[in-house]
C-alpha cells in the first residue's frame, strides 16, 4: 500500500510518496490503467496535471472499446451518459456515399458505440474511476523522472509550484500529447507520416436534411484536394464536432483566420455546406497541427508508454482512444502477471502485440492518403464479405488476425485496390 512517508510539520518538498505503480497523466489510457490494477488488487497513483474538466480533441470512439470499458466496470456510467449512438461511418466524395454499418463487420464484438465531448466523457471516466478507489491527484505535473535499480524517482510539481517525489515500483506514461517519458529519456522520433494540420470547432449544426444520418461520423472529401478531408461527429445535444485536415501548405494559401480557413474549406464541398448552411459555431476555431509522433521504443526498465504517449498515426479512423484504451488493457495484464511472479516479456507481449493493430491502422491511413482506400470505399461492386472485413477495421478491430486485412494489411489493400482503381 501507498505510503506518505512526510511528516504533517515537514515542508510538502521533502515528501516521499510511494507507490507500485504510477500513472501519468488521467485521460483514457490512464483512467482504464489505473482502474484495471486497482482491481487486481495493486496500488496505483495517478498525476495529473489539469483540472478536470478539460478540453481535449478525440471524440469519436470505436466499438471495439467497448469491451475495455466493461473490463473495467467502466461501460455502465459511459451508458447512462446519454451520448450520442454511433453505429459506422458515412464517406462522401464528389457526390459519391459509401456507409459502412459497423453491426455488419467481419469480426466479432460489439457494433456500436458513442460519439462523446471529451471534456465530460474524460472526466466521467475519472471520477468513476475514483469512486473504485483509484487516488487520483490533479494539477500536479510530473516534471523529473529518473530510473534507479529498485524504483523510479518521479519529481511532481503541484500548481502553487510545491514540488515532492513519488518512488514508484512502475510507471505507465498515459501523458498523451505531454509525452513525458519520450522528451525525458529522448525516446522521441519523428513520424514516418507529413505533417498534417487540422482546424476544427463545435457547430449548433440545425441541420434539417432528413437524410442525414445522426448515427455516423461523415468523413467527406474535398472535391479538388483528395488529401484534404472534413469530420462531421454529431454529438446529443443538437451541436456536431466539424473540422478538416490537410497538409499545412494548402492552409496557408487560404486568407483569414482559423475560422475562415474552416468555412472557405467547407464551402468548397457541396453537400457538406449544403448541410450545415444553418450551422452556427459554438466554439473557438482552434488549430492543431504535427501532432503524429513515434518514440524508439514503448517500453523499458521499469516503465511503459501508453496511449499518445507513444505514437500517434492520424485522426482519419477515429482510432486515437481505441489504440489508448488497447495500450492500457496489455500493459496492465502484463503488470499483473508480473506482482503474481510470471516472468513477461514486455516487447513480445506489450509492444509487438500493439504494434499489430497500431501497423493496420497505418496501412489503412497510408493507403487513405494515396488514394487506394477512397477507391476501395467507394468501389459499387465489392463483394459483401471484403466489405466486411474493411469495416471491422474502421470499427477498429485491427488486432484480429482472423481478419486478412489484418495479417496482411499492406499486401490485401494492394490487391484490392488495383480491383477497384478508378
Ligand atoms: C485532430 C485530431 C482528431 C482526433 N480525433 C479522434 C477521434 O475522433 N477519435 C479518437 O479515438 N481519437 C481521436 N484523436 C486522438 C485522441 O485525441 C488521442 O489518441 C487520445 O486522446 C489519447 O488518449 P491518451 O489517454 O493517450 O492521452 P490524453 O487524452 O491526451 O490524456 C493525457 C493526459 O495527461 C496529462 N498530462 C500531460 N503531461 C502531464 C504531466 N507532465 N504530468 C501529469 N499529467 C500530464 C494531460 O493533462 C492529459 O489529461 C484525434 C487526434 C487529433 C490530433
Amino acid at each position: 500500500m501507498r505510503t506518505d512517508k512526510n511528516q504533517q510539520d515537514k515542508p510538502l518538498n521533502t515528501t516521499v510518496v510511494t507507490t507500485d505503480v504510477l500513472i501519468i497523466g488521467a485521460g483514457p489510457s490512464g483512467a482504464l490503467a489505473s482502474s484495471i490494477l486497482n482491481k487486481n488488487n495493486i496500488d496505483v497513483l495517478v498525476i495529473e496535471k489539469q483540472k478536470f474538466p478539460r478540453f481535449s480533441i478525440g471524440e469519436s470512439l470505436l466499438p471495439q472499446l467497448m469491451n475495455n470499458l466493461k473490463q473495467a466496470d467502466l461501460l455502465a456510467t459511459v451508458d447512462a451518459a446519454g451520448y450520442q449512438l454511433k453505429n459506422g461511418a458515412a464517406f462522401r466524395k464528389n457526390g459519391d456515399y459509401s456507409v459502412f454499418n459497423f453491426e455488419d463487420k467481419f469480426s466479432a464484438g460489439a457494433g456500436t458505440t458513442y460519439q462523446i465531448k471529451r471534456a465530460e466523457f474524460d472526466k466521467r471516466l475519472a471520477d468513476e474511476v475514483e469512486s473504485q478507489g483509484v487516488d487520483i491527484r490533479y494539477e500536479q505535473e510530473v516534471i523529473a523522472v529518473e530510473v534507479l535499480a529498485d524504483c523510479c524517482q518521479v519529481r511532481v510539481r503541484d500548481v502553487e509550484g510545491k514540488e515532492y517525489t513519488i518512488e514508484a515500483g512502475f510507471i505507465l506514461d498515459a501523458s498523451g500529447f505531454g509525452r513525458v517519458l519520450p522528451r525525458l529519456f529522448d525516446l522521441e522520433l519523428p513520424s514516418d507520416l507529413p505533417v498534417r494540420q487540422s482546424i476544427f470547432c463545435h457547430v449548433k449544426d440545425n441541420i434539417v436534411d432528413e437524410h442525414y444520418d445522426r448515427d455516423k461520423i461523415l468523413i467527406s472529401v474535398h472535391p479538388e484536394n483528395d488529401k484534404v478531408w472534413y469530420w462531421l461527429i454529431p454529438f446529443s445535444d443538437g451541436t456536431c464536432s466539424l473540422g478538416v485536415v490537410g497538409e499545412p501548405e494548402f492552409f496557408e494559401n487560404i486568407p483569414g483566420d482559423n475560422k475562415d480557413k474552416l468555412f472557405a474549406c467547407v464551402n468548397a464541398e457541396p453537400d457538406l455546406s449544403r448541410l450545415l448552411v444553418n450551422a452556427e459555431v459554438t466554439t473557438e476555431v482552434e488549430q492543431l497541427q504535427g501532432y503524429s509522433a513515434n518514440v524508439k521504443q514503448l517500453h523499458g526498465s521499469r516503465f511503459a508508454l501508453l496511449g499518445n504517449a507513444g505514437e500517434f498515426l492520424d485522426p482519419v479512423f477515429s482510432s486515437g482512444v481505441t489504440i489508448a484504451f488497447k495500450s492500457a488493457e496489455l500493459a496492465t495484464s502484463l503488470l499483473v502477471k508480473q506482482k503474481n511472479g510470471e516472468t513477461v516479456c514486455w516487447q513480445k507481449d506489450y509492444a509487438d502485440a500493439l504494434m499489430k493493430g497500431v501497423d493496420t491502422f497505418r496501412a489503412f491511413v497510408n493507403a487513405w492518403y494515396d488514394g487506394r482506400l477512397q477507391d476501395i470505399i467507394f468501389y459499387e461492386d465489392a463483394s459483401a464479405e471484403v466489405r466486411q472485413m474493411i469495416c471491422a477495421i474502421l470499427a477498429g478491430y485491427a488486432w484480429d488476425e482472423t481478419n486478412p486485412y489484418v495479417s496482411k494489411p499492406e499486401k490485401r489493400l494492394n490487391v484490392l485496390a488495383e480491383i477497384c482503381k478508378k
